[in-house]
């Protein structure tokens, strides 16, 4: 007999018909020897309506009384599916957030979870009634018993977190899709359903995912180690395992508020090579890549990013020894690299740096939580750590540094983020290279019975997902002078405007103006944040003395994911090669060990996408038709 919550969307619970049928479903679990908690949205577009109520009566709707009207949609529906239940003969009870004890801060229209009480819900599963839980709501704590919402698209996360309190066997999140696809089946039709995937892929694939499931309900589930799984509310098909490894007995209060930062880690054995002023044009990162991956050289972190005079610096990380034959490959390609009327010009130069270390921070609860990366580079900064390369990623913030310097980076990043010694691991991504699983960090423990394999087992493909994310815009800030903690003052100025960032490179290439050695650094955030943030920075540039700060907004990322890519030389020179065969220029890469991202202008994005998932063999032979 198991623990289960199940978790219904609103097209599930759409009309009385649907509302029938999920009880249909749930009694037939109870009957099979189940306790079941469920968590319900509201019905159909019931919030979408309501919404619009407001918006008739105020375009500034007070933020408290928002969640007042929004939290009445999920209350018809518990209140529905319970009598539902009894008119099947199952003895069911209806519960608000607050009457269970969601408890949350007192944000309104975005809380997140402190805690849940779980008394209520235990006494009334013991007493083998289902409970039947609004979804996407809860009170706040301070005694003023105020009704909070969680965001939209809530329910997904009041699931997973009730799920973690009852140490439920697993959570079942039913929808109108079949499960999590290897990519949007309106942009690629021939996308196809996953059977399991890892928290941490899903994270990394959030602007994918999250349209499916709520980022903060994966991440409550990697946290506590929720077996997760997402499917059809309409058929029996088993839908996508969303797993997660052994989780290390973490407390539940606070518990989406604990920290954003769960792990430093670092890697002393790695050895940088930058190729700096290459054209900027089709092809020059797959030619590169593609002959470092012939010689079966495995790279770690690859960073690119344009510069003045619209030449890109490349660069990449690769462990201490297979350093020689990195150097030799870029030494070998530079001259064809160079401009054939001018030879003898500085373009394609190799520069090659071994001591270095890479230091990273990983945590999901960085996601949409600006200033996390600030605070990394703030804490280097005051160490006194110089930073030499970023890259990052939904989940991580890697920072290259000189390896004379990584214990004090190391030291200084767990006391800012709290982690214990114990905690901050060694980076063991390119240890396990050539080992049998492919996988590198995390060892994959499936908690769930059912789950039909391990995602690390050889079957799957070392990418799982393409996401494309056509909201991005791109600036870069020229000439920004190179000392600890030009980072921290600019990614903490960005934070302070409460403005998200994305993907973040550091140039390599250095410039020496009015004596003061320069870089540029260009990051990617959500459009809506790129005109303000340009003006805002445009003006501290002019105080400090930075160069340009240039803006486009007509960019589109697109990115690959998985955790097999660790340890296998060649996917980002076939996510490169893809894009250079269809002419597709690529102006930013940046990545973690799962994940590479590339920045292309916005018109091509979508056939960027099709391409590279065409590329790592997703494409199935069945179209996927697109639900209404
Ligand atoms: N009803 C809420 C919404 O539409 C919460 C949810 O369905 O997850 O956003
Ligand atoms: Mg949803």
């Amino acid at each position: 007999m198991a623990l289960i919550v199940q978790k219904y969307g609103g097209t599930s619970v759409g009309s009385v018909e649907r509302i029938q049928a999920v009880a249909q479903r749930v009694y037939k679990t109870v009957k099979a020897g189940n306790s079941l908690v469920v968590v319900v949205s509201a019905m159909g577009k019931t919030t979408d309506g309501l919404v619009k109520l407001a918006n008739e009566i105020s375009p500034n709707p007070n933020r408290r009384e928002m969640d007042m009207l929004l939290s009445t949609g999920e209350q018809v529906t518990i209140a529905l599916l319970s009598m539902a239940l009894q008119e099947l003969g199952q003895p069911a009870i209806s519960m608000t957030g607050a009457q269970v004890g969601i408890v949350t801060e007192a944000e309104h229209s975005r809380a997140r979870i402190l805690h849940i009480e779980t008394t209520r819900l235990t006494r009334h599963i013991n007493a083998g009634k289902v409970v039947v839980v609004a979804g996407f709501q809860g009170t706040s704590s301070a005694g003023e018993m105020e009704i909070t919402t969680l965001g939209r698209g809530g329910s997904d996360t009041s699931a997973v977190a009730i799920a973690a309190a009852l140490q439920a066997n697993f959570c079942e999140i039913y929808t109108d899709v079949p499960g999590i696809l290897t990519t949007d089946p309106r942009l690629v039709a021939e996308a196809q359903l996953m059977d399991d995937i890892t928290c941490d892929e899903m994270l990394e694939l959030a602007s994918l995912g999250a349209k499916v499931l709520h980022p903060r309900a994966v991440e409550i589930a990697r946290n506590y180690g929720v077996p997760l799984v997402v499917r059809s509310s309409w058929t029996d098909a088993p839908g996508t395992w969303v797993t997660s490894a052994k989780p290390q007995g973490r407390s539940l209060i606070n518990l989406e508020i604990a920290r954003p930062v769960d792990a430093v880690e670092f890697d002393t054995d790695q050895a940088k090579v930058a190729l700096l002023r290459v054209p900027d044009k089709p092809g020059v990162a797959a030619r590169l890549f593609g002959e470092i991956s012939r010689q079966e050289v495995d790279v770690d972190l690859i960073i690119q990013s344009v510069h003045e005079g619209n030449s890109n610096d490349i660069a990449f990380t690769v462990t201490a020894p297979i350093l020689k034959r990195a150097e030799a490959v870029a030494a070998a390609i530079a001259p064809a690299l160079r401009s054939e009327s001018n030879p003898k010009s500085d373009e394609a130069e190799v520069m090659v740096e071994h001591n270095i270390a890479k230091v990273s921070i990983a945590g999901a609860g960085m996601i949409g939580r600006p200033g996390v990366a600030a605070k990394m580079f703030a804490t280097l900064a005051e160490a006194g750590v110089n930073i030499q390369m970023i890259s990052t990623s939904e989940v991580k913030v890697s920072c290259v540094v000189n390896a004379t310097e990584c214990d004090r980076a190391v030291n200084a990043l767990r006391s800012a983020f709290e982690i214990e010694a114990g905690e901050a691991k060694r980076d063991e991504g390119d240890e396990e290279a050539g080992g049998d699983e492919g996988v590198g960090r995390d060892k994959l423990i499936l908690l769930s019975p059912s789950s039909p394999s391990s995602p690390s087992s050889p079957h799957h493909p070392p990418v799982r997902g393409v996401a494309l994310d056509l909201n991005q815009a791109r600036l870069a800030i020229r000439q920004l002078p190179d000392r600890p903690g030009m980072a921290a003052k600019l990614f903490g100025l960005l934070a302070q405007h409460n403005i998200s960032v994305d993907m973040i490179i550091q140039s390599q290439r250095c410039r020496v103006i009015d004596g003061v050695p320069r870089r540029d650094i260009a990051f990617t955030v959500s459009r809506i944040d790129g005109e303000s943030a340009k003006k805002m920075l445009t003006q501290v540039a002019a105080e400090l003395g930075w160069g340009e700060v240039v803006l486009d907004s007509a960019i589109a990322k697109v990115s690959i994911v998985g955790a097999g890519m660790v340890g296998q030389p060649g996917v980002a020179a076939k996510m490169f090669g893809a894009l250079a065969e269809h002419q597709i220029n690529i102006q930013m890469i940046a990545t973690s060990e799962i994940k590479i991202s590339c920045v292309v202008a916005q018109e091509q994005g979508v056939k960027a996408l099709q391409v590279i998932h065409a590329a790592f063999g997703l494409a199935g032979s069945e179209k996927f038709v697109v639900p209404a």
